[in-house]
């Protein structure tokens, strides 16, 4: 439970922070909450030679409204973003997502970049920065790029970020009228992380039908992934019962379904389209359809 030893650099800023990260390359390691990094340190699963520690860069703690996005500072705690009143009016899902994450030390400690960049495939952030449609910034020395959640996660606690790349923003669309967010998750009862996490994001045109809908599932297969076979049935249709049933049984359409101690490949499934119901009841609800 002791990790090999380490230098530890604490910059002050994001300009320095880079320049560290890139002057050390595969040997370096950014610290921002440490609720997934410090585990697996003392576990000796990562043993970075450097550390850089970002939780005083305070250029990276922000949540503001921009237009229609809502932008968020990558190093902005889980706690944070669940008692943001600006977010609990402009995207609810993410207070509401924050809700579900650990207890309240993971939440105080824990980051939103923290988490994304982990990809940990049980993690409840992926799920619904994907069925937001989100994005997210990444910045080097040599400049800053934008990347869509859809493209981010590769595999199993891997990214497209590279080795000098920090994590900086998340960019989300804020909540547009007719519009309704929903998350929920079958936790692991000792660890609280998803067994099965599914988000769901509806906005409904003046007819009621489905104008945008967007599905992010985590829990389930190696990486989150939006459920685009899910969105399919319902997009352009009335959200009835029966459509958003027929819908949700795509859940696990085109993935690879994880079996562990916890739950079969059948079972998780089953759980996959369970609630993926679930949240696309309550976001057809919240967004006044019936
Ligand atoms: C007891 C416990 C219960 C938990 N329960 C849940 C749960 O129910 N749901 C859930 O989703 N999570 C859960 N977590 C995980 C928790 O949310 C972590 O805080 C989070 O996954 C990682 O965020 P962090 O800020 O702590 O990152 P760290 O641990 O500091 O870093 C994690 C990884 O991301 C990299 N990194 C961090 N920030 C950046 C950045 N800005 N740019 C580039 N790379 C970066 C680090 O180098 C490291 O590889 C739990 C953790 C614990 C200890």
């Amino acid at each position: 439970m002791i990790p090999e030893s380490f230098e530890y650099h604490a910059p002050q800023t994001l300009a320095e922070a880079s320049r560290l990260i890139a002057q050390f390359g595969q040997e370096g390691k950014i610290l921002a909450g440490g609720h997934s990094l410090l585990p697996l340190m003392k576990l000796r699963l990562a043993s970075p030679r450097h550390l850089v520690d970002i939780g005083r860069v305070a250029e990276l703690k922000y949540i503001r409204e921009d237009a229609d996005k809502i932008q968020i500072g990558a190093l902005t705690t889980h706690y944070q973003i669940e008692s943001s009143e600006l977010l609990k009016q402009k995207c609810p899902l993410l207070p509401e997502t924050a809700r579900e994450i650990g207890d309240v030390q993971v939440r105080n400690k824990g980051t939103l970049g923290g988490s994304l960049a982990h990809a940990d495939p049980a993690a409840d952030w992926p799920a619904a920065i994907l069925a937001l449609g989100g994005e997210v910034e990444a910045r080097s020395e040599s400049g800053s790029r934008w990347i869509p959640a859809q493209e981010f996660f590769v595999e199993m606690l891997t990214t497209t970020l590279q080795a000098d790349e920090i994590l900086t923003a998340i960019r989300v669309p804020a909540l547009p009228a007719h519009a309704g967010e929903a998350y929920v998750k079958f936790a692991q009862p000792a660890s609280g992380f998803a067994i099965v996490g599914a988000a769901a994001r509806v906005v409904l045109d003046d007819a009621g039908a489905v104008a945008e809908v967007g599905v992010g599932i985590t829990g389930v297969a190696a990486k989150p992934y939006r459920a685009a076979a899910v969105e399919g049935v319902l997009r352009g249709h009335s959200p009835t019962a029966k459509r958003i049933a027929e819908a949700a049984a795509h859940a696990a359409e085109g993935v690879e379904v994880n079996a562990d101690l916890y739950a079969s490949a059948e079972y998780r499934t089953h759980l996959a389209a369970v609630y993926t119901r679930r949240a696309l009841e309550k976001a057809v609800e919240r967004a006044g359809g019936k």
